[in-house]
């Protein structure tokens, strides 16, 4: 009873959150919409209030028309479907989707020899952190020549944001950085996997293909598949469809501040929240998350350094390469027509293994309005190149739960993707 006065605490939103044996939030019978709320959306976001449905994501939709992905939970259907808003149904059951997941795999066993890459299975299944972790351990220690592990500050939590850094001939810190981070949304489980993806193939074909060696042999890359830890930590225990970290703070109960609204830079407007139980909440000053000031430290010493060819802040879902501004729907970076004629090749190459089709534009003109967000930092403070975010599968059926089976594909198709761009910027 005391961990469910807790989460209503922590979830104003959601006070009917029901929860199993082991405290876990169950949503089963939950109902996922795809809404199209019409030109009132203050009245319907009431709406969603009262109902205790779950906004999962919010289309602003300057390319198609504004909606809202919502789940309702199972004693509110009837009297959500009563308002007759313009809806499509993208899920029956959110708790079958969560389930066919899989449950977190046991850490593939490897071939005991310092060298051996982990086992390739790891892409076939979702793992607890802990596991996470020594995937990135053993993957350094099968490259130990050519990378170490490094760590961008500390979680709220006191847990190290882990992450790697791999290099090429020129040696360790010598070449113009490409910075690749993963689950700042805790829920967003296929990011850490397909970052990890990524990095697998660069260390598994470093000595054995010179295209791939010629990558690591011109950029260092600083990659960091969970960047919040304690957030992500909380999807696997406890709620699944967690996003913000797990601040808490005095003068309210709620939990979380989205560290991607907390950039201190275009902070505290449009596309992000005031409000501490918002999934949006873009906390109380800008940069006051430990994660945030992990992660952008780590990108300001680089900055005056090597300097930043490309940021990559990856996210699901959706489908969307999203380059610079967030903030401004008509601000337009220097390089911006360079930067949009090569998302949109890059989403032509992602497309080659399976048809998966990406949209490529500015965030703010081609999804929504953010402030706070880490690619208008990367693209004007730390004068990065290529300051972007990147929304992986799918576009709404299974969302933030994609079915284990397609974390192969989808890394299959990004890692396509990625070899056509470090080719060709
Ligand atoms: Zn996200």
């Amino acid at each position: 009873m005391k961990f469910l006065q807790y989460v209503l605490l922590a979830a104003p939103l959601a006070a009917t959150l029901r929860l199993d044996r082991r405290g876990k939030v169950v949503y089963d019978g939950y109902k996922v919409f795809r809404v199209t709320p019409g030109d009132d959306i203050p009245a319907f976001e009431s709406h969603l209030e009262s109902m205790e449905a779950i906004d999962l994501t919010h289309n602003h939709g300057h390319i198609d028309e504004e909606h809202f992905d919502v789940a309702v939970p199972p004693e509110n259907l009837s009297a959500f479907e009563a308002l007759n808003f313009t809806s499509t149904v993208l899920s029956e059951d959110l708790g079958a989707d969560i389930a066919l997941e899989g449950d977190l795999a046991e850490y593939p066993a490897r071939e005991l020899s310092a060298a051996a890459l982990p086992d390739f299975s790891w892409f076939s299944a979702y793992h607890a952190y802990a596991d996470h972790l020594t995937f990135l351990s053993d993957i350094q220690s099968s490259f130990s020549s050519n990378s170490e592990l490094i760590t961008a500050g500390k979680s709220f939590e006191g847990r190290d944001i882990q992450g790697i850094h791999l290099w090429g001939s020129g040696g360790k810190g010598s070449k113009p950085a490409i910075i690749w981070h993963g689950n700042v949304h805790a829920r967003e489980w296929i990011s850490s996997k397909v970052v990890e993806y990524l990095t697998y193939q660069l260390v598994a074909n470093y000595s054995n293909d010179t295209t791939i060696k010629g990558f690591l042999d011109n950029y260092d890359f600083y990659i960091l598949p969970i960047v919040n830890p304690d957030g992500f930590l909380y999807s696997q225990t406890t709620n699944r469809l967690w996003r913000k970290n797990r601040q808490t703070r005095s003068g309210t109960s709620a939990v979380g501040t989205d560290v991607n609204r907390n950039w201190p830079w275009k902070w505290d407007g449009e596309g992000s929240s005031t409000s501490p139980g918002s999934g949006e909440y873009r906390g109380a000053a800008a940069g006051d998350t430990p994660e945030n000031t992990g992660i952008r430290t780590l990108g300001d010493q680089l900055t005056n350094t090597t300097g930043i060819k490309l940021y990559v802040d990856w996210h699901s879902y959706g489908q969307y390469i999203l380059t610079p501004y967030g903030y401004s729907c008509t601000a337009a970076a220097s390089n911006q027509d360079k930067q949009n004629s090569l998302a949109k090749s890059l989403a032509t190459a992602i497309a080659k293994p399976y048809g998966t089709r990406f949209t490529a534009g500015p965030t703010c003109a081609t999804l929504y309005a953010t402030a706070g967000g880490s690619n208008d930092y990367v693209t004007d403070i730390n004068k990065a190149e290529y300051g972007w975010a990147i929304e992986l599968r799918d576009t709404g059926r299974n969302g933030f739960t994609l079915p284990a089976d397609q974390i192969l594909p989808t890394g299959i198709e990004i890692w396509e993707g990625i070899k056509y761009l470090l080719a060709n910027f």
